[in-house]
C-alpha cells in the first residue's frame, strides 16, 4: 500500500481577492494565492523620520515584508512622504480618528491605509471621498476591527466583543466602502483571546472574499504572545485562512517578525531556513543536549539556506533523526557521530561536536549556493 502522501500544505488556501500594496518594485501582493506575508509595526514616533526609517531597515533585514506606522498627529502625517519614499518595504499608515490624515497618507504614497471602524465615527460622512481618493491612487484600505474599540452600538447589541460582533462591525464598515464601489479592502478582527479570534476569522472567511490580516491583539509579553499567536494563526492558517499576519508582542518588533516567519515556516507556507531538530533530553542523554542545541543554533545564526540540523542526546532516536536531517549529531559515550545526508562522516569527541557541525553546515551551504 505504501505510505500515505504527506500534503505540502495542510489545507488549500481560501480563495480571496488580491490586493497590491505599493506601486513599484517594492510592491507586495496580498490575497488571491499570494504567499502569506509577515508584517509588523514601528514603535518609533512616526514624525521622527530617521528613527522610523532606521527601525524599518532593521525590520526589513529581519524579514518583515510590510510595515505599519501610527499617524496620531499632523507631524506624523507630514513625515509620511519621506518614509514612504525611503522605506525598503510597503508602508501602511495606521489612522484612527482623523479622516484628513487618510488623504495625507494616500497623497504621501503610502501603500495602504488602516482605519478602525470603532474609532472613525467622523469618517462616516467622508467614506465616499476616501473611497474615491483611494481608488484613484490604487491604495487599498484595511478595515481593522479591535475588540478594545468596538462600536458602542455593537457592544450594546452583543453585550461584549464576541466573534459575531467583530464580524458584523467589519462587514458593516466594508459595506460603507462597497456603496461607493470600493472593494480594495483587507480585514482584521483582532481579539486578545485566541478562541474568539479564531471564531471571528472563520466566520469572516465564510462571509466575504476579502483578504484577511491575522492578528491576536494585546497578545502579551514575548512568551505568552508567541504561544497565543502561534496557536491562533496556526489553527486558521492550517484551514487555509489568512493572507498576511502580524504577531503583536510586548517586545521589539523584529521579534514579532521572527515569530511570524517561524509560524509560516512551520506550516510550510514559507520556505524553511535553518531548522534545529533537537531532542528534549532525558535520563539516557550522554551529553548536555540543551547546551549543544543552543551552541549549534548560535553558531548557525543567519544561515540563509534551508538546512535541517538534528542534535540528539543518545543513540535511541539519535541516529534515526540525525540521518533524516541534512546534518546531524547522535551522541553517546562522550563522542558524537556526525551525519551528513544520512552518512556518518566523522566520529568526534564531545568537545569537537559543535565546531564539526558548524564546519559541515558551512560546507553544505556552499554546495547548495553553488547548485
Ligand atoms: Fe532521551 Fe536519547 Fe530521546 Fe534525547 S534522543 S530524548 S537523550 S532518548
Amino acid at each position: 500500500l505504501g505510505m500515505p502522501k504527506v500534503p505540502q500544505q495542510v489545507a488549500p488556501r481560501r480563495e480571496s481577492r488580491q490586493l497590491k500594496l505599493g506601486h513599484d518594485d517594492r510592491a507586495v501582493l496580498v490575497g488571491g494565492g499570494a504567499p502569506v506575508s509577515v508584517q509588523s509595526m514601528c514603535t518609533t514616533v512616526t514624525a521622527d523620520v530617521n528613527s522610523t526609517l532606521q527601525q524599518i531597515a532593521e525590520l526589513t533585514a529581519s524579514g518583515c515584508q510590510i510595515v505599519r506606522v501610527a499617524v496620531p498627529s499632523a507631524d506624523d502625517a507630514e513625515a509620511l512622504p519621506e518614509i514612504a519614499r525611503k522605506s525598503q518595504i510597503p508602508v501602511i499608515a495606521d489612522i484612527h480618528f482623523q479622516p484628513r490624515y487618510v488623504f495625507a497618507a494616500i497623497e504621501a504614497g503610502c501603500a495602504a491605509v488602516r482605519v478602525n471602524p470603532g474609532n472613525i465615527k467622523a469618517f462616516d460622512d467622508k467614506v465616499g471621498e476616501i473611497a474615491k481618493a483611494a481608488a484613484e491612487a490604487e491604495v487599498p484600505i484595511r478595515i481593522g476591527v479591535n475588540a478594545g474599540s468596538l462600536d458602542k452600538r455593537l457592544m450594546e447589541k452583543y453585550g461584549s466583543a464576541t466573534a459575531d460582533a467583530l464580524v458584523e462591525s467589519a462587514l458593516w464598515e466594508c459595506s460603507l466602502f462597497e456603496e461607493h464601489g470600493f472593494r480594495d479592502i483587507k480585514i482584521s478582527v483582532k481579539h486578545h483571546d485566541p478562541i474568539v479570534m479564531i471564531n471571528a476569522y472563520r466566520k469572516l472567511a465564510a462571509a466575504c472574499d476579502y483578504p484577511l490580516h491575522l492578528g491576536v491583539t494585546e497578545a502579551g509579553p514575548e512568551f505568552q504572545g508567541t504561544v497565543k499567536s502561534a496557536v491562533a494563526f496556526g489553527a486558521l492558517l492550517a484551514e487555509g485562512i489568512g493572507d498576511t499576519i502580524r504577531v503583536s508582542l510586548s517586545a521589539p518588533p523584529a521579534e514579532e517578525v521572527k515569530v511570524g516567519a517561524a509560524i509560516l515556516e512551520s506550516l510550510g507556507l514559507k520556505e524553511r531556513r535553518l531548522e534545529i531538530v533537537s531532542c528534549p533530553s532525558c535520563g539516557r542523554a550522554q551529553v548536555d543536549v540543551y547546551k549543544l542545541a543552543n551552541e549549534v543554533t548560535a553558531g548557525l545564526d543567519g544561515m540563509e539556506v534551508p538546512l535541517r540540523v538534528a542534535v540528539m542526546g543518545c543513540v535511541v532516536n539519535g541516529p534515526g533523526e540525525a540521518r533524516d536531517a541534512d546534518l546531524g549529531v547522535a551522541s553517546g559515550n562522550g563522542k558524537g557521530q556526525i551525519f551528513v545526508k544520512g552518512e556518518v562522516v566523522a566520529t568526534v569527541p564531545e568537545s569537537k561536536i559543535v565546531e564539526t557541525l558548524i564546519e559541515e553546515a558551512m560546507r553544505i551551504a556552499e554546495d547548495m549556493t553553488e547548485e
